[in-house]
């Protein structure tokens, strides 16, 4: 079997080692100088590759498409991913959170592990090989329109997954993929493992997700996710680089709760980030432009910080009463250590309406309950992302429904494969996305070299 794999990142070495184990003659087509680009930056340069956590903890980590996985992440696990890279000598360690390293805290080693292997199968690598264009053919005597056969999926699908059919309309088959110099390579399969859009300069430019739609595939709208947000106050600046542990973070449009979490965050020069803020982001994105920006005209949402979840109301009150009481004549600023860090107790105090310089003693009632509100509601208007430069993932890709969960066939042109983030699938961060890309990519290598006829 002749195979070709556009995209040298985690999905598409994956898929390429698993294919050409089962035999196959396979290539890799990567239009960056070397592979895995994105996959040494993950992790801040460790690669965090996986999540030592059962597979339901895996699907209620992704945000979109947990269905969708469940066939190949049961195939292709945390364990399975784990036995790989020990098989080739990599090294591994457990984290907090069971987030996986390498034991050396180097992404190199994983990247350096995979092409090893993929050298040592035989695998051609084609670097600074962009591919244009995936070449098809159409099946003649199944013609059906791309919305016809759309209409026909969504009402059959239900139907036939029960039964265990697979859907056998498709509206072409693969030829093989043209280079950007023009060149036609012939092939029985193609795997498209392109990514998706974020961080564009690891080589995520959307062309394979354009590729996939001029092939009749539906690619869903883009958003940046596991992003930081944005927001209208512009007094925030003053806050940037302070992190806050143990808060949690309440994000609602109007009265509907759209992310509860606890966590870490951290202020940035526009707004809100940190590992709390990344995983809100990907529950919220969907209602900015997918280009990010806030501004006057974004769409407005309020994010309500607890800066003391561990303490109710009232014996937060009583805290209070005490500590003003003990501070006495101390400037209330300065009684303000024990509750807060100190790069917060002047933004607190200002929300509050409590001057900084006001002896403890001299607090009223009414300032303290609007210092108690501050502290267990410190309210920031959400108006956008940081968009998809600085997303770790990008929400969207080609439709699932198009796809066959446990083969990543598509279903409309016979003899593709998709793998990794360049599918409409995302996940929260812990290791779950790059889980995502080796489980997928282990299906379609699988699925290429053994499905079907040699065309
Ligand atoms: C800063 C950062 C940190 C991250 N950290 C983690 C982490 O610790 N753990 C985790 O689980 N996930 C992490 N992620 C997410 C993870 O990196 C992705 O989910 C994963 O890399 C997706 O793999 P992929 O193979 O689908 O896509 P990619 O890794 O993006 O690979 C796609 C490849 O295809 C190539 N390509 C695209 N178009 C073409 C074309 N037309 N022709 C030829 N080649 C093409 C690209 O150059 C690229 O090399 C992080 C992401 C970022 C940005």
């Amino acid at each position: 079997m002749k195979i070709l794999v556009i995209g040298g990142g985690a999905a598409g070495m994956m898929a390429a080692v698993t294919a050409a184990r089962l035999g196959s003659e396979v290539s890799i087509y990567e239009q960056n100088e070397k592979l895995g680009k994105k996959l040494f930056i993950t992790g801040k340069g460790r690669c965090n590759l996986t999540n030592a956590s059962d597979r339901d903890t895996h699907l209620a980590a992704v945000v979109s498409g947990a269905r969708f996985l469940y066939s190949s992440q049961t195939r292709f696990d945390a364990a399975a991913t784990m036995d790989f890279f020990e098989q080739l000598g990599v090294s591994l360690k457990t984290e907090r959170g069971q987030r996986v390293f390498p034991t050396s805290d180097h992404s190199s080693d994983v990247i350096r592990a995979l092409e090893y292997e993929l050298k040592r199968l035989g695998v051609r690598i084609f670097l600074n090989t962009p591919v244009k264009e995936l070449l098809t053919e159409e099946i003649s005597g199944e013609g059906l329109t791309v919305e016809e056969l759309t209409q026909e999926d969504a009402a059959k699908e239900e139907k036939k997954k029960s039964s265990g059919k697979k859907l056998s309309k498709c509206i072409g088959k693969i030829t093989g993929i043209r280079l950007s110099d023009g060149s036609k390579v012939m092939a029985d399969k193609v795997i498209l493992a392109t990514g998706g859009i974020s961080y564009p300069l690891t080589g995520a430019d959307g062309s394979g997700l354009a590729m996939a739609e001029r092939s009749g595939h539906t690619v869903t709208k883009l958003y940046p996710a596991l992003v930081p947000l944005t927001v209208a106050e512009p007094w925030i600046s003053q806050l940037a680089g302070l992190s806050l542990r143990n808060v949690s973070v309440l994000i609602r449009e109007g009265k509907k709760k759209l992310y509860e979490g606890f966590g870490e965050m951290l202020f940035t020069h526009r707004g809100v980030s940190g590992p709390l803020i990344l995983s809100a982001s990907s529950y919220v994105t969907t209602h900015f432009e997918p280009s990010g920006k806030g501004g006057d005209q974004a769409e407005k949402l309020l994010l309500q910080i607890d800066l003391k979840p561990g303490l109710d109301e009232e014996t937060l009150d009583k805290r209070l009463i005490r500590e003003l009481e003990e501070a006495k004549t101390k400037q209330v600023k300065n009684m303000m250590g024990s509750l807060l860090p100190s790069g917060m107790i002047p933004v607190v105090l200002d929300m509050a309406g409590v001057p900084a310089e006001e002896k403890a003693c001299d607090v009223n009632k009414q300032q303290r309950r609007a210092l108690l509100q501050t502290l267990k509601s410190f309210s920031l208007t959400i108006n956008g992302t940081e968009g998809f430069d600085q997303a770790i993932i990008t929400k969207g890709g080609v439709k699932t429904g198009q796809i066959d969960p446990a083969t990543m066939a598509s279903k409309l042109v016979k003899g593709l494969y998709f793998a990794g983030e360049c599918v409409d699938v995302d996940a929260l961060t812990g290791g779950f996305n790059l889980q995502i890309a080796w489980a997928s990519g282990f299906a379609a290598g699988n699925a290429a070299a053994t499905e079907g006829e040699k065309i």
